[in-house]
């Protein structure tokens, strides 16, 4: 067996702490590490090793959930956002901003994080650990399923497959039940568990020195971008439909973080808030991805005998329904251009449908890109259509209309509501507090005016939110009438869909997507990243330690770096065999070596291309214009290898 595997099937059975193994060792000590654990093994072994990303606070003992870049990582993460920025900033001409991540507790009440932004927890009975119900639930089905000595019967195991299927959707109830039909433990102790219960997942603070206004650190972006929509709108001139943009921190109490970088408590999120007139959600550009054929895994794929995704176009899944509108199709498919561009694998990304009890009640629709890694299918982007909640939810609480004007081309004649209110009899009812109520009914949009009418109507009062409560009113505090009249335009609260991206989950699966170890030499390690993405795009070695091919390998050096190029120059005398693994596996797709040839022969030097290994002669004056070409695609390595000399690769390289 070669070194690298060896070293994960040792740290499985040592118990070493290897990143994600932890796990498997609990579930049955004397289990062999599945290929995919073996594989995950040797990869986070070279992560880990190369510094890509290092748990945080180690000489400390580490806290779960939190994860520090090391300078590749670094290196990657930058290039990861940077290609979104181009990708979707730059390219659909979006509104960036940047809020700060402590948030004042009013902001995240309006948006329902306060009260429903949670998790069921259980504990051990016995040890009082914390653990996430439905992960445990998911582990003993799963085990289930896997265990041939389970003896299921057909219909427990459909029934065993249905409950694991929906695991999304269960309540507390739900997950209560299912827990104790399945005799689910805790893993590590087998003690019974508690009843789950809800637990907040934000990390509250208090702002100032008086301690107290309570804040919170931010669990999403999204919410700044809300608070900002009015001033945005005004900035874009008024116009819909308009997407800004937010890339950061956010904060998240996992209750058990488990899976390496997928599920951490501080992550970089990449939020676009696209607003649209809910009339109307066609998208312009949408003839530019109809014809992508991405994975869809629909509701009814996933809920039919096969459940499995089929490949389809965008523009028919709209022309069918299967997805509600153009505009979140046109995001479904410019996430697919982003995730495959910077090197997820096509056949292991699918955007999944959310089942009907697991999407917000307000949602119109949305879909998750999930890709295949070693841990299974893992949301790494969420795409939701959530018309109008979150400027309603803002406007309601804040008392500010969060609404957009829609100037009709000729004006109409319609039959509109107008809503009176009785000023006397509400400032008597409530006094001082009635006010943010006037305000709000002064300035109804017809949409709640319908509602409060058809309220009224059934004999019954309506609730209206304004400055933070809600009030209760009667026909006899509002007079709604219907008349016709003359209308110039219309406003309304627009819609809102939002692609939601995790920088770190797309970072890990493409590390998962990137690794292998070459053919027949499976101990060295190698990430096939995109040179976009690759943390260094080039290396420059002398091939001896010998002054004046240091000096040229320096100056070649100068012109990467002068021409935008991360590089390195590594002078070390280690033969230059070791020097390649060293940068294969950080990902460098190219490397430079100067040689005798560079300074007293024709003065060139070799360029190598990372995953073919193959080799080209190009003149030392000349590589660095030539590697550029090569990162930014204009070349490709088959034209340099039409275009340059081959090279033999040397004797020491295949040391
Ligand atoms: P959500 O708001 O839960 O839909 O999350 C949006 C995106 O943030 C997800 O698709 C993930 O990529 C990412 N994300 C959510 N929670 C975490 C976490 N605990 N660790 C890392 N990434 C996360």
């Amino acid at each position: 067996m070669a070194s690298a595997a060896k070293a994960a099937v040792e740290a499985v059975q040592d118990g070493v702490h290897k990143l994600g193994l932890k796990e498997s060792k609990k579930k049955d000590a004397k289990a062999p590490p599945s290929a995919k654990e073996l594989f995950r093994a040797a990869m986070t072994n070279v992560l880990e090793r190369r510094l890509f990303f290092i748990p945080s606070f180690k000489i400390y003992g580490s806290v779960a959930g939190f994860y520090d870049f090391g300078p590749p990582g670094c290196a990657i993460k930058q290039n990861v956002t940077q290609l979104w920025r181009q990708h979707f900033i730059l390219e659909e001409s979006m509104l960036e901003v940047e809020c700060p991540a402590v948030t004042p507790e009013a902001v995240l009440k309006a948006s329902g994080h306060v009260d429903r932004f949670t998790d069921f927890m259980v504990t051990d009975m016995k040890t009082g650990e914390c653990h996430r119900a439905d992960h445990l639930l998911k582990a003993a089905l799963e085990a289930l399923l896997e265990d041939p000595k389970a003896g299921l019967t057909p219909e427990k195991k459909t029934e065993a497959e249905d409950v694991l299927a929906r695991i999304d959707e269960l309540d507390s109830i739900g997950l209560g039940t299912a827990l104790t039909r399945y005799g689910v433990k805790t893993p590590d102790t087998k003690n019974d568990i508690s009843a789950p219960f809800p637990f907040n997942l934000m990390f509250r603070t208090s702002i100032g020195p008086k301690g107290d206004a309570v804040g919170y650190l931010r669990p999403e972006t999204a919410q700044g971008i809300f608070v900002n929509f009015k001033d945005l709108l005004y900035y874009n001139g008024g116009k819909l439909p308009f997407a800004a943009a937010q890339i950061g921190q956010s904060y998240r109490n996992e209750i058990s973080p488990r899976a390496g970088l997928l599920r951490v408590r501080e992550f970089t999120q990449a939020e676009i808030e696209h607003f649209v007139n809910p009339d109307d959600k066609d998208h312009p550009k949408f003839e530019s991805i109809q014809q992508l054929k991405p994975l869809l895994f629909s509701q009814e794929l996933q809920t039919n005998e096969t459940k499995q995704p089929e490949a389809m176009s965008l523009g028919d899944a709209v022309t069918n329904k299967i997805i509600a509108n153009q505009t979140l199709a046109y995001f479904i498919g410019r996430t697919y251009l982003f995730l495959v561009g910077i090197g997820i694998s096509p056949k292991r990304l699918r955007f999944r449908q959310h089942l009907p009890n697991e999407m917000a009640h307000y949602a119109a629709d949305c879909w998750d890109a999930e890709v295949e890694c070693s841990y299974g299918w893992v949301e790494c982007v969420g795409l939701a259509d959530r018309s109008a909640y979150d400027l309603r939810a803002h406007s309601d609480a804040s008392n500010q209309a969060l609404e957009a004007y829609e100037k009709f081309p000729e004006p109409r004649f319609a039959q509109v509501l107008v809503a009176k209110p009785e000023k006397a009899k509400i400032g008597k009812l409530y006094k001082k507090e009635g006010k943010p109520l006037l305000e709000k009914l002064d300035n109804l949009s017809q949409e709640d005016a319908a509602c409060m009418k058809k309220s009224f109507g059934e004999g019954k009062p309506a609730t209206v939110s304004a400055g933070g409560r809600d009030f209760e009113v009667t026909p006899d505090l509002l007079d709604i009438q219907e008349k016709e009249e003359k209308l110039n335009g219309r406003k309304f609260t627009p819609s809102v869909i939002e692609p939601s991206f995790g920088i770190g989950r797309i970072i890990y699966c493409m590390f998962e997507h990137a690794y292998y170890t070459r053919q027949n030499n499976e101990d060295k390690s190698v990430f096939r990243f995109k040179a976009a993405v690759a943390p260094l795009k080039a290396a420059v070695f002398p091939l001896v330690q010998q002054p004046e091919m240091n000096s040229t390998a320096r100056s070649i050096s100068a012109a990467l770096t002068r021409a935008g190029l991360a590089n390195t120059v590594d002078t070390t005398g280690t033969t230059i065999g070791k020097r390649y693994a060293r940068t294969d596996e950080l990902g460098v797709p190219y490397d430079i070596t100067v040689d005798r040839a560079s300074i007293d022969g024709d003065g060139s030097v070799t360029l190598r291309e990372r995953d073919s290994t193959s080799q080209v002669r190009v003149h030392k004056e000349k590589v660095a214009a030539v590697v550029q070409q090569l990162v930014s695609g204009e070349l490709t390595w088959q034209n340099v290898l039409d275009t340059f000399p081959a090279q033999q690769p040397a004797a020491e390289e295949e040391a």
